[in-house]
């Protein structure tokens, strides 16, 4: 399949009072066409700040992202506003996405305007279909939001997303904020689109129970950096960063078909100030197996097995 995304080493920093915040501090990954991956990591770690350097939202202080061959921040004109349709983001919080003085039909509508995709009789006959494709019904697309319950405001942050036809979409914690019995349906909703659309997905999670069902691959980030990266499975069974393992020991294997025990991590210290980041290997100061030279050299990613690549002293 082919690649629809690259990151090249990309950075986002942040001024904060006198200091700077390297939100991200090199970054580099690809994507292929129709996949899923799922990047996790505590909050801080900058997973959301690489969802919003790809899509645009931020302007990035180094490196490229690359979508369909062009470097986004090179886009103008008719190539710019493409790139905003063809790219999608749906967020954390759908209520805080969706403007309370709209109906769900204006909300739904307004990429349909902006892109001039239908008017008059056929947009409205879109909207109810997407609202139908969500799950939700033509009867309500002249309720705002408020009337919703969260499942059903974040069905709408994902119509209008559809809406205008994207092939790339940025999910942000989509689930996080949703009552644990509603969770597995707006999965269950987000992997049929992808299935009937072919669409690809950024799926951003604050934990690897959250993305292990929908994702393809995994991508683990800590204080700014991607520490590792492989497919799913291969990331649960042979997890290879010692962060990555003390992420996994945290949740139940409910899986009889691993017969690996795990051993509980418990992780000392909490998450360093990304003002002040330790030198060399940013876990270093809550790792178990940290070495002299962690706190010298900074580790890079590499690929250590096919397709499996980790940022750690251990593998060379
Ligand atoms: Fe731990 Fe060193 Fe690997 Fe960092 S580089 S994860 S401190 S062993
Ligand atoms: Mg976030």
């Amino acid at each position: 399949s082919e690649t629809i995304l690259e990151v090249k080493n990309l950075q986002k920093h942040f001024k904060v009072g006198n200091g700077v915040v390297k939100a991200l501090d090199g970054v580099t990954f690809s994507m292929k066409k129709g996949e899923t991956l799922g990047l996790v990591g505590e909050s801080g770690c900058g997973k959301s700040t690489t969802g919003r350097t790809i899509i645009r939202l931020y302007e990035p202080t180094g490196g490229e992202v690359i979508f369909k061959g062009k470097k986004v921040n090179n886009l103008r004109g008719h190539d710019l506003k493409q790139f905003n349709r063809e790219m999608q983001m749906i967020f954390q919080d759908p209520y805080a996405s969706l403007n309370p003085r709209m109906t769900v039909a204006d909300i739904i509508g307004e990429g349909i305007d902006i892109h001039n995709l239908a008017s008059g009789k056929e947009r409205l006959e879109r909207i109810y279909h997407l609202l139908e494709t969500v799950g939700l019904n033509r009867e309500h697309a002249n309720r705002f939001p408020h009337e919703f319950s969260g499942g059903q405001r974040q069905r709408i942050g994902i119509a209008r997303a559809l809406a205008v036809e994207p092939d790339f979409i940025i999910a942000d914690e989509p689930i996080s904020a949703l009552d644990v019995s509603i969770q597995a349906q707006v999965v269950n909703l987000l992997q049929d689109l992808q299935k009937e659309r072919g669409l690809t997905y950024l799926f951003i999670a604050h934990d690897l129970s959250m993305v292990k069902h929908i994702s393809d691959r995994i991508g683990v980030m800590y204080l700014g950096n991607l520490v590792e990266l492989a497919e799913s499975i291969e990331l649960y069974n042979k997890p290879l960063h010692p962060y990555t393992e003390a992420l996994l020991s945290a949740i139940p294997i409910p899986d009889p078909k691993i017969e690996r025990t795990r051993e509980r991590i418990i992780l000392e210290g909490d998450v360093p100030s990304p003002l002040n980041p330790p030198s060399g290997c940013r876990f270093r100061t809550r790792c178990p197996k940290a070495m002299p030279e962690c706190a010298i050299e900074t580790p890079v990613l590499k690929e250590v097995q096919p397709g499996h690549f980790v940022a750690c002293h251990l593998y060379k």
